[in-house]
């Protein structure tokens, strides 16, 4: 059975390079079956705390990433890593070194300088010459040959043994170090799959070593290319928003976000809209791309947009909703009546929730609207007050409020009747009902503000 996991430290957000990785790994798992696992990187205590943690967790759930079981702590692994250290010391697979850190430097120099592999002079000891001094466990790497990690993404890797010096595993505090307990731990929770950004290509060739003086058979590694900005560079807080929860606050959906990210470096021929289902069934490995992507809005927005539009107008309205009361409006009774009849007109002009606002905020203007500037125009034309009442009047029908379209039929009839371009009638009513704010169609502005609301704005225009 398939077992990935992700394994953040604990920042305090789930950045987006991080997001994606767990939208893999959850993918991969969730596509076969398998157990899709947390494990919280918190070996660093210092960082450590539960609302970063927390937040973290958030992001994950907000995306619709659910994972197995409860978050594992690595710090809490600790006495099992000193368990596994000490094992490779008895079986001579790593040994105590002894230097101080004046002769460490030292030591390194001079390999440096020669043009060699640092070896710590103790790896040859005899272990009978122990002095009685504190000392690190280093891992007795191989010397000869080369470690090859075969990754399902990056091919095979080959990394000469002359470039990886003997690790340390356990500090001379006691607190074993961060290879030995990616390992340690990815075994213990039975993890076969390891996906995860290719900055740890390097540690998958110390881990390799580790794994095989264990005998523990390798996972099959997966090395993603980080995201890198438009401009190439690599992600930094200069390219936008880092954390999950800014473009959650920003107006994505998960949805739009999952959507996005699984396309960013993972291809299924040019199929672009991937939903939750599909993307279990077509996730795969080979189609993780080896060269790194850049981040685009504008595609995110695109992607968004197709989500936003895709919601039940209820459910549109219940995610919008906070979104604009967050700009003041008060959604009572009347207000969530407009906003419930243009929801489907609304829905389809909007990138981001966060755009609802703006789409939406014809419908909640106070009578008697403000109109200023280059909307007024129409409302000064000769004849244009004339017009707004005879239209109030023609609107009177209430059976052409039963939807946009007999509204657009009647407003075209309207014109008809009077002998005028819809030029005539169209633009003084757009002004009075929406003072120039972004709004839809005619028909969907008069069947959103409702009869009474409507009649009213042009009225407040015609007197
Ligand atoms: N804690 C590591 C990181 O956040 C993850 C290492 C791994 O996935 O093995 O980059």
């Amino acid at each position: 059975p398939v077992v990935t996991r992700f394994a953040p430290s604990p920042t305090g957000y789930l950045h987006i390079g991080g997001a994606r990785t767990a939208l893999f790994n959850w993918l991969y798992a969730r596509g076969r079956g398998g157990k899709f696992l947390l494990r919280i990187e918190d070996t660093d205590r210092a960082r450590h705390n539960e609302a970063a943690v927390e937040a973290i967790l958030d992001g994950l759930k907000w995306l619709g990433l659910d994972w197995d079981g409860d978050p594992v702590s690595q710090y809490a692994q600790q006495t099992r890593h000193r368990e596994i250290a000490e094992q490779l010391l008895a079986q001579g697979k790593a040994y105590r070194c002894y230097l101080g850190s004046d002769e460490l430097a030292a030591a390194r120099d001079k390999a440096k300088a020669e043009g060699v592999r640092f070896e710590s002079p103790w790896r040859e000891a005899d272990s009978t010459s122990a002095p009685d001094a504190p000392y690190a466990l280093r891992f007795k790497a191989p010397r000869d040959g080369e470690t090859v990690v075969d990754d399902a993404v990056q091919g095979r890797v080959a990394f000469p043994n002359a470039a990886l010096d003997d690790l340390i595993i356990l500090r001379s505090d006691g607190g074993p170090t961060y290879n030995l307990a990616v390992v340690v731990d990815d075994h213990d929770m039975g993890v076969t799959h390891v996906i995860r950004g290719d900055d740890h290509l390097n540690n998958a060739a110390r881990q390799s070593q580790i794994y095989q003086a264990l005998g523990w058979p390798v996972p099959v590694f997966a090395h993603v290319p980080l995201i890198h900005g438009q401009d190439g560079a690599k992600l930094s807080k200069r390219h936008g928003a880092l954390g999950v929860e800014a473009y959650r606050d920003q107006g994505y959906l998960p949805e739009g976000l999952f959507n996005y990210l699984l396309r960013l470096g993972w291809a299924h021929g040019d199929e672009e809209i991937i939903p939750y289902e599909r993307a279990k069934e077509i996730f795969d490995l080979n189609g993780l791309n080896k060269a790194p992507a850049r981040l685009d809005l504008d595609k995110l927005n695109h992607v968004n947009a197709h989500y936003l539009a895709a919601l039940s107008d209820d459910e549109f309205i219940r995610r919008a909703a906070p979104f604009i009361e967050a700009v003041g409006v008060n959604l009572n009774t009347e207000n969530m009546a407009r906003l419930e009849r243009s929801a489907a007109f609304l829905k389809t002009r909007c990138a981001t929730l966060a755009d609802a606002t703006d789409v939406s905020a014809y419908l909640f203007l106070a009578r008697p609207l403000t109109i200023e500037g280059k909307p007024a125009k129409p409302l000064k034309k000769d004849g244009a007050r004339e017009i707004l009442r005879d239209l109030i009047e023609a609107l009177e029908d209430e059976a052409v409020w039963a939807s946009a379209a007999q509204l657009d039929d009647k407003l075209q009839a309207f014109a008809a009747a009077k002998n005028v371009g819809f030029g005539v009638v169209g633009p003084p009513a757009r002004a009075a009902l929406t003072a120039g704010r972004p709004s839809p169609g005619l028909g969907e502005v008069l069947y959103g503000l409702g009869r009474e609301e409507a009649c009213a704005r042009l009225a407040d225009q015609a007197a």
